[in-house]
């Protein structure tokens, strides 16, 4: 039998094998349509079905209630640090909460827009956790609080969903989507791109709360604009038809995994095993993460001997596990454990850290 490859890459990462399978299936002609995805009009009545099912799907996995459009758009979570502040802002002032890499990246373009209140950060802590939110500084007049609810660098995911009465949450969830039910109803937005835990890259989903459409300046660019997509079905010109359907079958899988509370049971038993294995190596390996804030999806991890690291990877790899490398920013170890990947890939990873620290300690 060829060896499993497991790929525990940050993002572009691992989608759901049954869906690679299925777009291999449906790759040159889609449901006897004579044509590939890719070929179709955007406006045809196969693609228009195509996305309304992929829509409805992720309503249905996320409760999204009512009154919150959902949009597909391009550009990537980076382009929706400008989008946020350039539809919400008004001129007014907005908060940032800062908890790792992401979040600080969001604040700096959103100073472009308006003037921007960093409410709370972790910048100088040692211990790696989310502000609690008693200590944060929100003023009435802040437009919007945005957090980033995963950092996928920093490997810090919030454990709680902030209260901010009337100022409405917005939240960088790129790679935690979709990993665990979610209160919708408790944001004001919520924007992910789809190359960590939704699907292949060039899409980028937004969820919006109705009442917050609509409040961009003249100025603000078409594309740029949310009501315009939010009027235009996703449709105003040419969305990401290729990744939106791959992204609609990831939904559909999800579904019949049981959803995102089965979801979130195999994902916390992922996480729950793999951080056992970290903090059981007897400091051979390290994760510095608070433990309220370890995220569930992204483990970055230190080995006491950065000497051995480059033997670290290379073994791994001939284990079939691949993609460890930490982020540059950081070095180190990443093991991103999206939804895709399996149990048996966290246990091939356990079981390899368990042996590399064994031959080595
Ligand atoms: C990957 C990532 C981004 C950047 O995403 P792009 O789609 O590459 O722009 C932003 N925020 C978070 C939390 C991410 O994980």
């Amino acid at each position: 039998m060829p060896q499993e490859i497991y790929n525990f890459g940050a993002g572009p990462a691992v989608l759901p094998k049954p869906v690679l399978a299925q777009v291999q299936e449906e790759l040159p002609d889609w449901h006897g349509s004579g044509m590939s995805v890719m070929e179709m009009s955007h406006r045809g009545r196969e693609y228009m079905g195509i996305i309304a099912q992929a829509e409805a799907d992720l309503r249905t996995l996320l409760a999204i209630p009512e009154n919150y459009r959902v949009l597909f758009l391009q550009g990537g979570a980076s382009q929706q640090f400008a989008m946020v502040p350039m539809n919400l802002l008004a001129g007014g002032r907005a908060a940032y909460v800062e908890t790792g890499i992401w979040s600080r990246k969001a604040s700096s373009e959103a100073r472009r827009f308006g003037e921007i209140d960093v409410i709370a950060s972790n910048a100088t802590a040692a211990d790696h956790a989310v502000p609690r939110q008693e200590s944060w500084q929100l003023r009435p007049e802040h437009r919007y609080c945005h957090i980033a609810d995963n950092e996928t660098i920093d490997g810090i995911e919030f454990d709680f969903i902030p209260e901010l009465g009337e100022v409405p949450l917005v939240s960088d969830a790129s790679s935690n989507i979709l990993s665990k039910p979610l209160d919708v109803s408790r944001f004001g937005l919520i924007y992910a791109g789809a190359q960590k835990n939704i699907g292949p890259a060039g899409l980028t989903l937004v969820i919006v709360r109705e009442d917050l459409l609509g409040k961009a300046g003249p100025q603000v660019p078409t594309m740029l604009n949310y009501a315009v997509h939010a009027e235009n079905a996703s449709m105003y010109n040419t969305p990401p038809t290729f990744a939106i359907y791959v992204a609609g079958l990831v939904f559909r899988w999800l579904l019949q995994q049981g959803g995102l509370p089965a979801m979130a049971e195999i994902n916390a038993r992922k996480a729950t095993a793999l951080y056992a294995a970290i903090d059981g190596s007897e400091g051979f390996y390290r994760n510095d993460v608070a433990t309220a804030n370890r995220s569930r999806m992204n483990v970055p991890f230190f080995l006491r001997d950065s000497r051995l690291d480059g033997e670290f990877l290379q073994e791994a790899g001939q284990r079939g596990l691949l993609q460890l490398k930490g982020h540059r920013l950081l070095s180190g170890m990443r093991a991103s454990i999206y939804n895709a990947m399996p149990e048996a890939g966290v246990r091939a990873l356990v079981d390899f850290l368990h042996d590399f620290a064994h031959r080595h300690g």
